[in-house]
Formats: C-alpha cells, structure tokens, sequence
C-alpha cells in the first residue's frame, strides 16, 4: 500500500491567505515543507481520504490524475475536509477518457447535504458518475479491496465526525484528523478487536498550544498520549509507523519545530507531498 499526504494544514493553510502573523509572514518567506495546502490523503491511486478545495492544486502539484479515484472517504463536513465544487468537472467537455465511471463518497448525514448541493448543479451525464453510502461507527464497509471501519471523535458536536481504520493487502492504517482526545470507548473497541496498526496518523492542529481533553483538537501532548495508549493496547508496536498531522498557523507549523517537537517522542510530522510505504 502506498500512502501520499497531500495536504497537511488546517482549515485555513500555511501560510493562511488572509493572515499577516509572525509565523505566516516567515512561511511566506521559507515556502518548502512549511507550506501546507488543507487535508488530503491518497492510498494508491484508487482510494482518497476528504476533498478540500485544495484537491485541484493537489492534482496538479503531484501530477495526479483524479479519475482513477474510485472512493473517496470523508471524516466530515468542515470546508477544509470536503468542498465538492470541483467534482462537477469530472465528463463532458471537462474531462474526457476517464478511467473510473463511478466514484463512491463515503461519509456522514452532514457531509451527504453539503454532496446533495453538488449532485445537484452537476450538469448531464457527470451526475450518473458518483453515487453516496451512509457511513455508520463502527460498521465496517467493503470498498474494492479496502475494508473501513469509521469510529467515532470527538470534535463538532453537530455531526458524527469520523477516523478511519483503513485495511487492505495484509495492511492496516488508523487516519484520523480533526479529532480531541480519542473516546476511552475507542481505545477499548481497537483493543477488544486486537487491531494491529501499520501506520498511525493523528491529528496535531494546537501543537504547542494549550487544549484540553474535552477539546475539539489535539497537540503534541495529546499525540503523544494516544501513542502512549494504542502502545499500552497492543495496538501498535515499535515497528508502527506513527505521524502528526493537520497543523494551523497558530502552532507555528513549520517543518523543522515539528521535527524537533515530536521525532523524539518517535513521531514524524506530515508534510505535504511525504510518501509511505507499507
Ligand atoms: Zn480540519
Ligand atoms: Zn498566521
Ligand atoms: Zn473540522
């Protein structure tokens, strides 16, 4: 399996557009790993997590060709994890020879309204290109040859915000963004199922600032505390491959304080464009 981050930041980016702090006027500046475009993930070439509005620039930074996507898997409906507008260009006079006829979105109650509203201004045959299915916590769903199971997070209390245990070929991964500290009855479902993670990435938005575990994000202490965890849990082991990820300007995210913030605690922070192997 491979997984490529493509996106790394927080709702507004880094550095954010409208912003004139300290730390986006020196990452203005740096450009590099310290520019972060809002969260994306791709696994092959088939299967992507959340469609920020970034998406476009995703495809053409990393030479991507969005029409072999097949599922697309949302954790919820905040702009900077799902921003269909660009999906209504996939057929007719926008895009021809397309690999896959039919993309799956997979997500919450609120994620399918802000779908409907794209569903809806796509023009012809484009509509007949995508379809929806309800995603419910812990109901595992087959998508080609992944399995995903959706758990539950805090982080809006209007909506059923989902991570994702993502399993396919012998290998499983545990994405999750935007998310405080992880419900005890999540930490107990993982070890009750004896699930074994590859890979581990984890939502890391306050950085260095303070948040508590009722929150509806996590820092450097909180990431650090759920690998403590899943560790205990048996979860994951000294060969699971543990990232931070979904970092905002306010943390001052630039690669080389996360580096040094989190790669003692075995952490590496994402960047944008980092590839991993499994
Ligand atoms: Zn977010
Ligand atoms: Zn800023
Ligand atoms: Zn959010």
């Amino acid at each position: 399996m491979k997984f490529k981050f493509l996106g790394t930041g927080a709702a507004e980016g880094f550095p954010a557009m409208y912003c004139g702090c300290a730390y986006c006027e020196a990452a203005r500046k740096s450009g590099g790993k310290d520019w972060r475009t809002r969260s994306q993930a791709m696994i092959d070439e088939d299967f992507l997590i959340d469609y920020p509005s970034d998406s476009f620039i995703h495809a053409m930074q990393y030479r991507l060709r969005m029409d072999s996507v097949k599922y697309i898997f949302v954790t919820h409906s905040h702009l900077d994890h799902f921003a269909p507008e660009d999906a209504t260009m996939r057929g007719l006079a926008f895009a021809h020879n397309i690999r896959e006829p039919l993309v799956t979105v997979y997500g919450n109650e609120a994620v399918k309204k802000v779908y409907d509203r794209a569903h809806e201004i796509m023009i012809g045959k484009i509509k007949d290109g995508y379809t929806y299915r309800l995603l419910k916590a812990y109901e595992p769903v087959q998508a080609g040859e992944y399995t995903v199971i959706p758990l539950p997070v805090r982080h809006d209390p209007n909506e059923n915000c989902y991570i994702f245990v993502i399993r396919k070929g012998g290998r499983t991964i545990l994405y999750g963004n935007d998310t405080g500290m992880l419900y005890e009855e999540v930490f107990e479902y993982l070890k009750e199922q004896k699930i074994y993670f590859d890979m581990v990435s984890l939502d890391c938005t306050m950085v260095e600032n303070p948040v508590s575990d009722e929150g509806s994000h996590m820092g450097v202490d909180g990431v650090v505390r759920v690998k403590a965890r899943l560790l205990e849990n048996k979860n994951a082991d000294g060969r699971t491959k543990f990232f931070a990820n979904h970092f905002s300007h306010n943390g001052n995210p630039t690669q080389e304080r996360l580096e040094k913030l989190l790669l003692p605690h075995g952490i590496m922070p994402a960047y944008d464009g980092l590839e991993v192997e499994l």
